[in-house]
């Protein structure tokens, strides 16, 4: 049993108890690569900013789980050597999908698991999720429960179809589930193309596509009927222009993806909501610098050339959404 506590990370129920009453949001970005955590770590270190560095199951299939793991405690003292004196990161397992996986994790210097039993019936997502919390709680780990179903897919978690939450419901499930927190669908979506283009509709001036709008209304009746209880959108990349723009034009094929648009995450990030998690940005900021440089320097071979700018842009990102979108900065 390797305790989170002892990597130096912290779980979220102070970090979502200021973020639900001071307004803002933390960031959640998943990483596999060392490239990654790095520019999370920079950019989370300049701006302040507490955050959650998430991990799926493909990431720990991908990366190796020990290997992230040790990752997680080295941005912790990564974090110290740039001059953070108090850290705040969480290492999170996004979407767990049985009690063994979580457990595993918790076990293993997590501070923070996602139970997701959001595909099975209501009865068994409870009775799930209050297995996990039982465990978690033990040691001070926090989970977080979705109730509702993303469409999109990410990793092994694929939907064709939403079903937004039920307000109705939110109440009874945290209750007897004894989540922490609770990740519900409100319109946001997994991956890079997160709707169709029968779904939105085309701005006249532009001929870009315009997503329908997130449903604040049941966002607004769940807050009304939990109140001050911790709040995650999942699926909540903007899938930047100028990133997909950058990839097109150098040989990458990227027709019509489409994210969620920056405004509705910053009006998200004053209310309830405390947590909103971000990858496909990420990837799409990488991939933009990488396939940007081939074009330029076709001579160059050596990873650190074209990860180098990659990583940069990736921080860039990382800064812009906690600056301007989560508000999460100047907390530490
Ligand atoms: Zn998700």
């Amino acid at each position: 049993m390797t305790s989170y506590k002892e990597l130096g990370l912290v779980n979220t129920r102070e970090m979502f108890k200021k973020a639900v009453a001071g307004g803002y949001a933390i960031p959640a970005f998943n990483f596999n690569t060392l490239e990654q955590m790095q520019a999370i770590v920079q950019a989370a270190v300049e701006t302040k900013s507490p955050v959650i560095m998430q991990v799926s199951k493909g990431a720990r299939n991908y990366a190796n789980g020990t290997i992230l793991r040790y990752m997680a405690q080295g941005a912790v003292e990564y974090a110290k050597e740039l001059g953070c004196e108090n850290p705040q990161i969480v290492l999170h397992l996004d979407h767990g999908d049985t009690f063994e996986l979580c457990k595993d994790c918790i076990d293993n210097g997590f501070s923070s698991v996602m139970i997701d039993g959001s595909s099975l019936p209501y009865e068994e997502n409870i009775a799930l999720t209050k297995k996990v919390v039982e465990y978690a709680h033990q040691f001070d780990v926090t989970v977080e429960a979705e109730l509702g179903v993303l469409a999109g897919v990410e990793d092994e978690v694929a939907s064709e179809v939403s079903h937004y939450t039920k307000p109705e419901e939110v109440v009874d499930f945290s209750t007897r589930s004894g989540c922490d927190s609770l990740a519900i669908s409100i319109g946001t979506s997994h991956g890079a193309y997160k709707f169709t283009p029968e779904q939105c509709t085309r701005d006249p001036k532009t001929g870009k596509l315009v997503p329908p709008p997130l449903a604040f209304d049941i966002l607004h009746e769940i807050e009304k009927r939990l109140p001050g209880f911790p709040i995650v959108l999942h699926g909540s990349s903007s899938v930047p222009q100028d990133e997909v723009d950058t990839i097109n034009a150098h040989g990458g094929k990227l027709p019509d993806a489409v994210g969620i648009p920056e405004e509705q995450l910053r009006e998200a990030s004053k209310s309830a909501v405390c947590k909103i998690n971000i990858d496909s940005d990420s990837r799409l900021a990488m991939t933009a610098a990488i396939r940007k440089h081939f074009d330029e320097k076709p001579g160059d071979f050596d990873p650190r050339q074209y990860l180098k700018p990659a990583r940069e842009n990736m921080k860039k990102m990382y800064i812009h959404k906690i600056v301007e979108v989560l508000g999460s900065n100047d907390k530490l």
